[in-house]
């Protein structure tokens, strides 16, 4: 029988609606045998989850989701992998990230309100502390944003949210500051990771020559691995983003993004296009990060 993983998932500690200890209940519940947990900007869900899957018997991996400079209408999402949760190079890395939510946040709001949708920081702060624990730095971003909005009844759908006012065209989107992609590497490096480029489709790279250089350029810079399966990929676009991690010798992740009810079609383990992960690729990605972890202990200077 093929065992399956999930190596993309969210909780409270970002913008999830399951907290940790459900996450990995439910990953257990359907079956799965490894969870990856990559909340936005934060490892403070990570704790909690490694321990729910010791109990559960499930292999778990500590992760991270982090967004880099690119231009737009494309993302560059970078996901961490074994990053250490305990590490001052994790903490200091997520400051950073928490501080550019927060230099963005009230300028969202703002906008919000002075197109008539009167609704304010700490209703949106509210909505991402909910089961989120206790005294924690919170991850608040554009979903909790949007879930205020159809609470005060703005409008009447998360996705009207984002189509109208929270999306890159929309009439209230600001950016927030990122770190380079060089630097997003480098910090998860830093914090004992592998460096995966999440879902390359939201590059929004149509010609492959063109993404080759991208992911080229990433190499140079540290890459570790390509997230080869996701809930936004074809089966082209997983074809295409395999031949390019064969290529620069790169691992290969997949994963669902599953976030809960923020996104209902995503289903745990199972993604949008019912597509699972065999346990294999995270054997390798377990190797993968032996490997670097010895050849960064060799190559330290005694
Ligand atoms: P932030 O990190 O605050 O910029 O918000 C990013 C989050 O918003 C990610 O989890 C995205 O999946 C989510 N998001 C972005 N665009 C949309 C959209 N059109 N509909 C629903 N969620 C979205
Ligand atoms: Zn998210
Ligand atoms: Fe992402
Ligand atoms: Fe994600």
């Amino acid at each position: 029988m093929i065992q399956y993983v999930d190596l993309h998932t969210h909780s409270t500690a970002s913008d999830g609606t399951l907290t940790p200890t459900q996450l990995v209940n439910s990953a257990a519940g359907a079956g799965l045998v490894g969870l990856a947990l990559t909340d936005h900007d934060s490892g403070n869900g990570l704790l909690e989850a490694q321990a729910q899957a010791a109990k559960a018997g499930i292999r778990f991996v500590p992760g991270i989701e982090i967004s880099a400079e690119y231009p737009h209408p494309g993302t560059m999402h970078i996901l961490g992998f074994y990053i250490d949760p305990v590490s001052p190079a994790l903490k200091r890395m997520s400051d950073i990230l928490l501080e550019g939510r927060d230099n963005r946040n009230p300028r969202i709001i703002a906008r919000l309100n002075e197109l008539g949708c009167n609704i304010t920081l700490q209703q949106a702060r509210d909505i991402a502390r909910r089961g989120s624990q206790d005294g924690r730095a919170i991850v608040l971003g554009r979903p909790h944003i949007a879930q205020a909005m159809v609470e005060a009844g703005c409008v009447s759908s998360v996705k009207q949210a984002f189509d109208v006012y929270l999306g890159t065209t929309g009439a209230a989107y600001f950016d927030k500051e990122r770190l380079t992609p060089r630097q997003a590497l480098d910090c998860i490096h830093q914090a004992g990771g592998l460096a995966v480029l999440a879902h390359p489709v939201q590059l929004r790279i149509a010609n492959p020559a063109e993404l080759q250089n991208v992911i080229s350029n990433l190499v140079d810079a540290g890459l570790d691995g390509i997230e080869v399966w996701h809930s936004d990929h074809r089966p082209q676009d997983s074809q295409l983003f395999l031949e390019l991690a064969r290529r620069y010798n790169l691992v290969t992740t997949g994963g669902s993004d599953f976030h809960g009810t923020p996104k209902p079609d995503i289903a745990l383990g199972l993604g949008r296009n019912n597509v699972r992960v065999p346990v294999e690729y995270l054997d390798r990605l377990e190797q993968a990060w032996i490997s670097r972890r010895t050849k960064q202990t060799a190559e330290a200077p005694a």
